[in-house]
């Protein structure tokens, strides 16, 4: 798998990335290529259009699975890439870079569905729910916030009931649930005992469509255009007791540690957009002409470009931190909320910048800047805002300095 992933950029050295760094290994600098090239030529022609359009890439999705991106914390025996977090922030990165669309499509399959698959699926629920998943033709989705909590998940109110048949019944409404109207499977969180609140959560693993399952509306959005967002209700579906992840009541802590792990990849996603506004503001700057010369020669515009490459940078290094701390078995919660934070606010930090540096041109859709802006907002929300990045990195300092 590894090598179906490095393949295209062993052929293409000479269209290698501009920026590589030192800092990788070999294979996933490779990676880095493939997935730079793969952005270039199939999502930065189309990342325009599929956001006027509001149409889900279907096309350019399938690809990713071809090149084995949509499995890529997947482990070999199963069908997937088997290279873990690094690799995977690297490549949400480049394909975010590309269209933020295809980027949020990738992480909801990898960490969101298929994380928690991995982490406490059995070998039957591994067989069934993991290897049909992987080649972006069939993608998962993750229902854990609702219309009435999203912060605080612990609060869920949709039930599952465990009935004399030996059958659980799902009861309530997910709410602004990606990839809602695609997906095939669900990973949904429910309550099967509200007395013990948080601890009473469970986590199943719920086909779609299937009877019992409805769908909202999409939602009308400000970025990310292309992906679909929806409400899912579950009215009196029935679904087997073998759909259970892990034991009852472990949903909570399921949720939790699918989340840290997300995290990792939302940051790829705004490093992305980050990177994406950057090239678009140096660009503009160095042809865009006032008083006599590029606006590129100023000072001002030079102070922008400056900060924007820093706070890409900063953020960056820390994400590969958090990743390369997950992948060799340490504890990374509060390095992983960190990268969220410092790269969501670099997003939108770029994007608003590389909008200035453009004037007008920023303004308006023939310039990809706009998009950048819009679709960079998103990363400061999904996977915990950044005021709960902020507490759950104090939490994490608070007992690590504990005297
Ligand atoms: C486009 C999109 C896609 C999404 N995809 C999914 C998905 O696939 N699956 C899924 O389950 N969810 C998904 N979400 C939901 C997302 O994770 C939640 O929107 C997010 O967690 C915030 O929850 P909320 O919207 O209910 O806001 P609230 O929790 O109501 O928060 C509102 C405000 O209060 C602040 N706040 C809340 N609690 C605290 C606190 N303790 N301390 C300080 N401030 C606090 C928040 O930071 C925020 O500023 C998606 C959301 C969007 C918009």
């Amino acid at each position: 798998m590894l090598g179906r992933l490095v393949r295209p950029a062993l052929q293409r050295c000479a269209a290698a990335r501009h920026i590589s760094t030192t800092l990788l290994p070999e294979d996933i600098e490779l990676l880095r290529t493939t997935c730079w090239d793969f952005a270039e030529q199939e999502l930065k022609p189309i990342a325009g259009q599929i956001d006027k359009e509001h149409k889900y890439p279907r096309e350019q999705v399938k690809m990713m699975g071809e090149l084995g991106l949509m499995g890529m914390v997947a482990p070999e025996e199963l069908g997937g890439a088997g290279m873990g977090y690094l690799a995977y922030a690297v490549a949400m990165e480049e394909i975010s870079r590309g269209c933020a669309t295809a980027g949020v499509i990738l992480s909801v399959n990898n960490s969101l569905y298929l994380g928690p698959l991995l982490s406490d699926g059995n070998q039957a629920q591994l067989e069934k729910w993991v290897s049909p998943f992987l080649d972006g033709e069939h993608v998962g989705c993750f229902c854990l916030s609702e219309p009435g909590n999203g912060s605080d998940a612990g609060a869920a109110s949709t039930t599952a009931t465990l009935r004399d048949s030996g059958h659980y019944e799902l009861n309530g409404a997910k709410a602004w649930i990606t990839n809602g109207y695609e997906s095939e499977a669900a990973v949904v969180f429910a309550t099967t005992d509200k007395s013990l609140k948080h601890k009473g959560i469970s986590a199943f693993v719920v086909p779609k469509p299937h009877e019992g399952i409805s769908l909202g509306k999409k939602e009308d959005k400000l970025g990310i255009k292309g992906s679909s967002t929806c409400v899912i209700n579950f009215d009196n579906c029935i679904i087997d007791q073998e759909n259970l992840l892990g034991k009852s009541g472990d949903g909570f802590k399921i949720a939790m540690k699918t989340l840290d792990a997300g995290r990792i990849g939302v940051a790829g996603q705004a490093l992305g957009i980050a990177q994406a506004s950057l090239e678009c503001a140096v660009a503009y700057a160095q042809q865009r002409q006032a008083f006599g010369a590029p606006i590129s020669r100023m000072q001002t515009i030079q102070n922008k470009l400056a900060d924007m490459e820093c706070k890409i940078w900063s953020a960056r290094l820390v994400n590969w931190h958090a990743a390369k701390l997950k992948d060799d078995g340490h504890n990374f919660t509060k390095e992983a909320a960190m990268a969220k934070l410092i790269a969501s606010e670099a997003a939108t930090y770029c994007a608003h910048q590389a909008i200035q540096v453009l004037g007008g041109m920023g303004y308006v859709s023939d310039m990809p800047a706009e998009r950048h802006y819009r679709d960079a907002r998103i990363t400061e929300i999904y996977e915990g805002t950044s005021e709960i990045q902020r507490l759950v990195i104090a939490g994490n300092l608070l007992k690590e300095m504990i005297q």
